[in-house]
């Protein structure tokens, strides 16, 4: 019995939210024998609204971030003074542990992007080690089950600013910050909260914190964090490494916090090339999971060959269909994932000096765009407009002097139908189609995996098509 016995858990547990972690926990729950009820705006629970719940039956709620601060749901617990955790804080609390009291490592990256890819490349350096891995978190595998996987030696979790919002006691071993840029404004109430769960990732960590030294919000929070005695701090950069910091050293990832030196050559990565060449933001998280898995103790040939096997994951700008036209080709490249400024600006330094024709919008939450476009500006013959938010955003495209074509489809599919003929008409032989919307996808798909799917078919669904 790993719950039963601690007292936030002895009654009634409120899950909130039942997608795949609030069904985890709540499965957890019910095979420790502990009393649970289930809240579910969809109607998939035992409630649908605050009011009906017993407030003075319920224990403790665990909530899935579906939620945000300001939701009803979340106004009613605070009035009614209900502890309340994450579902990692749920999955740290309740994990496996031995006789005494020890349990298996875990290693959490944050950060406005780069995440999920540093998270798969710490995971696959480890495997190159032979080292039994569960992963889960953000990345979509519910905690809770991750950190019993059978045999595991080391938990490596993705962690939004949602999920750190409600968690209290997490102690990672190693903790990760890539980056820090606007996002989820809908969410948070302001970037200074946002700022601030991102830096919970620190709190407690135990052997190594790793920031992005040139990241000033990042090195801030290492330098202040409140972390176990013997914790040190690891700055990555794409600069020759200062002390205590994994960089670029000669075209060599260069460890200088090991005492290793050179680890491999950036040359190698033949998987995180992109026409011809490593995009920088691609190398800052191949640098950060290298700074993690030292840390962690690997052999930097380990780390080597890891990042040499390591592929991308799908719609991270994602070669798609290239397709002929007067005598040359037009590319279409999926960065569907790119749901904010910061990484849709990524997306369009990885092909400076293309022709790009740029396929963006949707849900800005709250964003603001200028100082994306600004930089846009130069970069890109034309952009096509689609999604929810489109009003602000044409004004800011305006405002930029970018060329702009407006898609007014409501419905996704047809919306992103008449963006890729759009886009391809615009395009001359050599030019680029990028789809980085730089905005969430929700408003017209059913996630970004959809949104970069019908973009795909629709550019493959184009008469010429070389590859699919
Ligand atoms: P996350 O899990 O934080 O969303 P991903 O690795 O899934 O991060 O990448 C999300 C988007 O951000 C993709 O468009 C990707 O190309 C871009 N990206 C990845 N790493 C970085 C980085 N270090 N800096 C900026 N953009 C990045």
């Amino acid at each position: 019995m790993a719950i039963i016995g601690r007292g936030e858990f002895l009654d009634t547990v409120l899950v909130a939210g039942l997608g795949v972690s609030g069904l985890a926990v709540k499965d957890l729950l019910e095979k420790e024998g502990v009393k649970c009820e289930t809240f579910d705006e969809k109607g998939k629970g035992d409630f649908s609204n605050p009011s009906q719940v017993d407030w003075e039956n319920i224990t403790t709620v665990v909530t899935s971030p579906g939620f945000a601060p300001t939701s009803k749901l979340m106004k009613a617990i605070e009035e009614n003074h209900v502890p309340l955790m994450s579902e990692v804080e749920f999955a740290w609390k309740t994990r496996p542990r031995d006789k005494e009291g020890r349990s298996i490592p875990w290693i959490g990256v944050t950060g406005t992007n780069g995440k999920t890819t540093t998270v798969k490349m710490i995971t696959k350096i480890f495997e190159e080690c032979g080292i039994c891995v569960a992963e889960g978190g953000n990345t979509g595998y519910p905690l809770t089950l991750a950190c019993r996987k059978p045999g595991a030696q080391v938990v490596v979790v993705e962690l939004s600013s949602s999920q750190l919002h409600f968690t209290h006691s997490l102690a990672l071993e190693v903790a990760v910050w890539t980056n820090f840029a606007q996002d989820h404004l809908d969410w948070h109430r302001s970037m200074e909260e946002y700022r601030r769960d991102k830096a919970k990732v620190f709190e407690n960590a135990k052997r190594a914190v790793i920031y992005n030294a040139s990241d000033p919000v990042t090195a801030a929070a290492a330098k202040s964090a409140n972390v176990n005695m013997g914790c040190i701090e690891v700055g990555f950069s794409l600069k020759k490494p200062a002390p205590a910091q994994v960089g670029i050293e000669d075209g060599w990832i260069f460890d200088n916090a090991f005492a290793y030196g050179r680890v491999c050559k950036e040359d190698a990565l033949s998987g995180l090339k992109l026409a011809g060449s490593v995009p920088p933001h691609r190398l800052e998280n191949a640098l950060a999971a290298c700074a993690a898995t030292l840390a962690m103790g690997v052999k930097p040939e380990d780390v080597a060959m890891g990042l040499f096997k390591f592929r991308p994951e799908a719609h991270r700008l994602e070669d798609g269909p290239r397709v002929r036209k007067e005598g040359g080709e037009v590319e279409f490249i999926d960065d569907s994932k790119a749901t904010n400024p910061a990484s849709a600006l990524a997306a369009l330094k990885a092909f400076d000096g293309k022709g790009i024709i740029w396929i963006v919008g949707g849900e800005a939450k709250n964003c603001d765009m200028r100082p994306l476009l600004e930089k846009a500006y130069g970069k890109v013959k034309e952009a096509i407009l689609i999604g929810k938010d489109r009003e602000g955003f044409a004004k800011a495209l305006l405002e930029a002097q970018i060329p702009f074509t407006e898609i007014k489809e409501e419905d996704g599919s047809s919306a992103m139908k008449k963006a890729v003929d759009e886009a391809y008409s615009a395009a001359e032989p050599g030019d680029i189609v990028l789809l980085a919307p730089a905005c969430a996808s929700r408003d017209q798909f059913s996630d970004m995996g959809e949104r970069g799917d019908k973009f795909r078919e629709f550019a493959k669904a184009l008469k010429g098509e070389l590859r699919a």
